[in-house]
């Protein structure tokens, strides 16, 4: 039990540290996408800015080269107290700023006072003012040339000045185009865009948000503070530095004041060498940081799918293995019972084997006693017979002596008629012999044949007929033809015993009867043997069929007759039964099944 919760616990552990670990693993990968896409998109935006710029000055810094060329230009420096000559330049180089794109150009005097300007007209004209302070003016009039970026003294307006000098020794004054770049700035705040640029100094003199304008991102040091001043480079304004933290990974990733409180930027740059100016261009990393979660969701899910379809597979695997474990567990016990089946089988086999073997043996007694039986109804019979033999032997030599008389006398009638009757007489015997050499005979146990009913009587009737005449019984018989199914001798011997039994009872009887009768009906032949004698007495009516009930004296009966006659009947499958008759004297009754008689068993029993 704990064991489980032990493995349970420690399953649970190692899916949370693989579902965490995937989450973290793709979140990275996804991160480090976004971020080199970033990178990538920023870099290009800072080389376009830098471009840009570059691109601003490059269309206007010839300005200057050509005003100094300008005959007109020479001819106003060369005559600077002629209005008529200045008042022409003004408005030629009004026209071609209001043509071209420099914010200004004008033509300063050889002390620095401007003397004529594109923006003659304009409230804040440069006409008048002195600019000696500038040092694109300084620097042109010692080397031909210069260039600046600063805070216009007149305007307030923050722009590139380029400058030239106007002729040759004698310089007669210095020509400048002043550049602006309020449109850029303007495209790039509507483009939600975060740039600035920087002079050397690290001073941001452009960007998107007017805030960081005049910014560091170092502190000055005290020389360049005092360039400044002199210049009036930012027209005094106070340079300071621009609140800025680094957040998260590398030093790239900054916030700067004046940017959502919430978000960090990357920080790329772009140089432009010729001027010494950096673009600094910064990408809102919330993107990276909204990819690093969907990359966090998308591995953690996608671990927990991974989990839960190895656990149903698992799962899955496990109920199918039960399953065949139940199935080979069923297969065996199956398997056994069968051959436990088997065995009860066998062992049934064996059992009816031996019942089948008991069957038999009982069967071969029961043959034994019926033949036993038949032999004592002999036995009893001996003394009777052997008178009825006697009588006619005795007859016979009567006759033979008689016919030694008549023989000599010559008469052959007399000794003829003689032969005859010793001749019958000798048939009698014959018969009876015969009769009882078939009774006596052991039968085998034979498979049951068709029988005829009225046959067996006939022949039992025989047999008993002797006894009959000694006790001088009426037999009355009425019989009909029917057949069974049985066997005939021993038919025989049942009828035999029921009239054997019936004379003994009539034995005392005046007018002593015994009368058989055959009836057909519903598909049953009913023999019954009834006699006038005493009836049974109750007790033995009750146990009448059961073996050595007798009322006979010892020697006379054996108490078997109804018994093997009651087996013998119920072996055709018929039944046997008794009864007193209501006018007095008993009544056997056997019930047998009828059968259809054969032409062939009728022409037997005709023959015999
Ligand atoms: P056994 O004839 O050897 O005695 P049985 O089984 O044939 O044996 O008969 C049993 C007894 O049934 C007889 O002893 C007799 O008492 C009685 N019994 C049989 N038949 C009759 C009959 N027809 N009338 C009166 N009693 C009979």
């Amino acid at each position: 039990m704990r064991r489980q919760a032990v493995k349970y616990a420690l399953r649970g552990v190692l899916i949370a540290l693989a579902v965490a670990g995937s989450a973290t693993m793709a979140r990275a990968i996804w991160e480090t996408t976004a971020l080199d896409a970033a990178r990538a998109t920023g870099e290009t935006r800072a080389s376009l800015v830098a471009e840009a710029i570059s691109n601003a000055i490059g269309q206007n810094e010839h300005f200057p080269l050509v005003m100094a060329l300008d005959p007109d230009v020479q001819a106003a420096l060369a005559n600077p107290g002629d209005p008529v000559l200045a008042g022409f330049l003004n408005r030629k180089l009004e026209m071609i700023t209001a043509a071209s794109s420099p914010a200004a150009l004008y033509v300063m005097k050889r002390d620095g006072t401007t003397l004529s300007s594109s923006n003659w007209n304009s409230e804040d004209s440069f006409v008048g003012q002195n600019y000696s302070f500038r040092s694109y003016f300084t620097e042109a009039m010692a080397t031909g040339k210069g260039s600046y970026f600063g805070i216009g003294a007149t305007t307030g307006r923050a722009g590139y000045f380029v400058s030239r000098a106007v002729g040759a020794n004698p310089v007669l004054g210095v020509a400048i185009a002043k550049i602006e770049f309020y449109d850029l700035e303007a495209t790039w705040e509507r483009s939600s865009e975060h740039i600035m640029v920087a002079d050397s100094s690290g001073i941001v003199f452009l960007a998107s948000l007017p805030d960081w304008k005049y910014r560091t991102f170092e502190p000055l040091d005290e020389i360049a503070v005092t360039r400044i001043e002199q210049t009036r480079q930012f027209a005094g304004r106070a340079i300071e530095a621009l609140e800025l933290e680094q957040r998260g990974a590398g030093p790239d990733h900054i916030w700067i004041a004046g940017l959502p409180e919430n978000r960090t930027y990357l920080r790329q740059t772009a140089a432009i060498p010729e001027l010494g100016w950096t673009v600094l261009q910064l990408s809102d990393l919330q993107g990276v940081a909204d990819a690093g979660r969907d990359g966090m969701v998308i591995g953690g899910t996608g671990a927990a799918l991974l989990v839960a379809i190895l656990f149903y597979l698992a799962q899955r695997q496990h109920s199918y293995r039960t399953e065949r474990r139940a199935r080979e567990e069923l297969e065996i016990r199956v398997a056994e019972r069968t051959s436990e089946l088997s065995e009860a089988n066998a062992m049934l086999h064996q059992e009816v084997e031996e019942r089948r073997r008991a069957e038999q043996e009982l069967r071969a007694t029961q043959h034994d006693l019926v033949q036993a039986g038949k032999l004592a109804a002999l036995g009893q019979m001996s003394a009777a017979i052997a008178h009825e033999i006697n009588q006619p032997l005795t007859a016979m030599r009567t006759y033979i002596a008689t016919t030694r008389i008549f023989a000599p006398l010559g008469d052959p009638q007399p000794v003829l008629d003689n032969l005859d009757k010793v001749d019958g007489l000798a048939q009698r015997m014959g018969r009876i012999t015969s009769h009882l050499k078939s009774f006596a005979r052991k039968e085998g146990m034979g498979a049951p044949e068709l029988v005829s009913v009225d046959w067996a009587i006939l022949r039992a009737v025989d047999l008993a007929e002797v006894q009959a005449r000694a006790l001088d019984v009426a037999f009355d018989v009425d019989i009909l033809p029917t057949w069974t199914m049985g066997n005939e001798v021993r038919l025989e011997q049942v009828i035999l015993n029921l009239v054997r039994n019936a004379l003994d009872a009539v034995a005392e009887t005046e007018m002593p009867c015994v009368r058989i009768a055959v009836v057909q009906e519903a598909g049953l032949v009913r023999i019954s043997v009834r006699d006038n004698g005493p009836g049974f007495t109750p007790e033995v009516l009750e146990t009448l069929f059961d073996p050595f009930v007798t009322t006979k004296p010892s020697g006379a009966g054996l108490g078997l007759g109804l018994t093997i006659s009651s087996e013998i009947v119920r072996d055709f499958g018929g039944t046997i039964s008794a009864r007193n008759h209501p006018q007095g004297g008993a009544e056997l009754t056997v019930e047998l099944k009828s059968e259809a008689a054969p032409a062939i068993k009728e022409g037997v029993r005709t023959n015999a």
